[in-house]
């Protein structure tokens, strides 16, 4: 399933690099998950430090 981003997320981008799909999208207040492009292999949830992304393979 793919990942959602919370509202904790500080926009901080450093979730965007990490997606080996670049399914995640630069966006004036947090990233936008392209849903058809993500395959919820948890590497971005992984990095965020603000623990704002959830769901994935794991959820
Ligand atoms: S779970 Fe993987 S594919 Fe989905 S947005 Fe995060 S890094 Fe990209
Ligand atoms: S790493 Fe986390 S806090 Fe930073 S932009 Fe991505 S979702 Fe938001």
């Amino acid at each position: 399933m793919p990942v959602s981003v919370l509202g904790c997320c500080t926009a901080c981008g450093a979730c965007l690099p990490t997606c080996p799909e670049r399914a995640l999208l630069p966006a004036p207040r947090r990233p936008v998950v392209d849903v058809a492009r993500c395959t919820g292999c948890l590497a971005c949830i992984e990095i965020c430090p603000a623990g704002a992304l959830v769901g994935g393979t794991a959820a």
